[in-house]
């Protein structure tokens, strides 16, 4: 029998009407003759009663200085109490289920508390389950240390138990199931028109996701890249099939066809703009070391011989400045700018691309303050109030609406 993962978000379980999809989700695979392991997120978002936001929210309120190891084994709980709920609805209708936490299914992974990494999956317990002709519920998001600790696996990080889980159990394909109807070009929380993408390569998606994209984690898809397993992303509202993603190979066509797939964006980002008094060869060194040192990543890079201009996320930018000053630099600073993307399998070698962004963001009155590019991706810096004039007025631009 072939196996397939079917992952559900957050919003995808919160409510009693969206569980009653996700039970036909489960009943359909059921019905096709799958065996089914079921990966899922905690509850709800924010100011629900078991979304991890919340969880931490509680922390906060006593006292919040409780060490990496102890809050993620506070954290594990949202995934725990989704999961037998989900088994408890499942039983009722009289499919039998069984609910496996992330050690118990066999995920691995480093000491990395809260933002931990998989490094080995042993599927040994869910083929045992499978095999007794069970639905296999794993929580997401968790594993657990060589030493038996728990972690969690940082933001988005369910996504990825699940891709992992799929390559691990050689799944036929791993469905993730959100909110929306798959990938679109835009998110559809800026963009209105914003239009469902049929099939997007692994590449496009993890361009898109690691600039801001937040549809998918890119360590998710970046997995299922590795071991060439098709993932899709749909809605759990519907029985539309929504997004495939999948190899480059089978999609070229597509791909090329569109020079543009989509716009992503990234807000909360500052500038550092940082002119050298007098030009001494380690400037450059010190001060990337300096952000090396203290954990701050950097972005959006452009090092000329007399200055470095450079992004931070919004929170670190105090530290950053401060790290700077005790170089002997006085740093300009323009916080609250917002990276957006435009991505393009296909965009490598089209002329005018540039130029069009270009048009765009002028005629909608949004200043570029830096902009970079790859042969897929192309990157504007912008101020963080114009981000969504800016996605919109690309996003009509390249007619992705169409
Ligand atoms: P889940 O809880 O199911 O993991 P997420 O909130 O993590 O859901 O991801 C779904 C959200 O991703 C959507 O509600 C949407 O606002 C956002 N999103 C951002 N960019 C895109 C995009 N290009 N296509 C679809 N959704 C997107
Ligand atoms: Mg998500």
């Amino acid at each position: 029998m072939s196996i397939i993962v079917q992952k559900f978000g957050g919003t995808s379980l919160s409510t009693a009407e969206a569980r009653h999809h996700v039970l036909k989700h489960i009943s359909l695979a059921l019905s096709q003759h799958y065996q089914l392991v079921v990966v899922v997120s905690a509850m709800g978002r924010r100011g629900e009663p078991y979304a991890t936001d919340t969880l931490l929210g509680w922390l906060e309120e006593n006292g919040n200085s409780v060490p990496p190891r102890e809050k993620d084994m506070l954290l594990c709980c949202g995934e725990i109490i989704s999961a037998v709920t989900l088994c408890s609805l499942l039983q009722a209708e009289g499919i039998q289920a069984t609910v496996l936490n992330g050690a118990q299914a066999g995920i691995q992974t480093d000491d990395r508390h809260g933002d931990a990494r998989i490094v080995s999956i042993d599927p040994k317990r869910v083929h045992e389950e499978l095999n007794r002709g069970k639905v296999v519920i794993v929580t997401g998001f968790q594993g657990q240390t060589p030493t038996g600790d728990p972690t969690t696996l940082g933001r988005g990080g369910s996504d990825t138990s699940a891709t992992a889980l799929g390559v691990a159990l050689k799944a036929e394909r791993v469905d993730i199931f959100t909110d929306v109807t798959g990938i679109l070009t835009a998110d559809p929380r800026l963009v209105e028109e914003a239009k469902l993408l049929r099939s997007v390569s692994f590449a496009e998606i993890c361009n898109m996701a690691h600039h801001g994209a937040k549809v998918i984690h890119p360590r998710a898809v970046e997995v299922a890249m590795h071991a060439n397993m098709p993932i899709r992303v749909r809605s759990t509202f519907s029985e539309d099939e929504g997004t495939l993603v999948t190899s480059m190979e089978r999609i070229r066509r597509q791909v090329m066809d569109r020079s543009v797939t989509g716009i992503a964006h990234m807000p909360h980002v500052t500038q550092i703009q940082v002119q050298y008094r007098e030009g001494k060869y380690d400037h450059h060194l010190q001060i990337f070391k300096a952000m090396a040192h203290h954990q701050i990543s950097v972005d959006f890079i452009n090092v000329n011989p007399s200055g470095v201009v450079y992004t931070v996320f919004d929170h670190v930018a105090d530290l950053a400045v401060d790290l700077i000053r005790e170089l002997g630099h006085e740093p300009r600073i323009t916080m609250d700018c917002a990276k957006v993307a435009i991505i393009g399998g296909g965009m490598n070698g089209v002329p005018g691309v540039m130029a069009q962004i270009v048009e765009a963001l002028t005629e909608a009155d949004v200043s570029i303050l830096q902009s970079a590019d790859s042969n897929t991706t192309i990157w504007v810096l912008v101020p963080g109030v114009d981000m969504a004039k800016a996605v919109r007025a690309l996003h009509h631009k390249f007619q992705l609406h169409a």
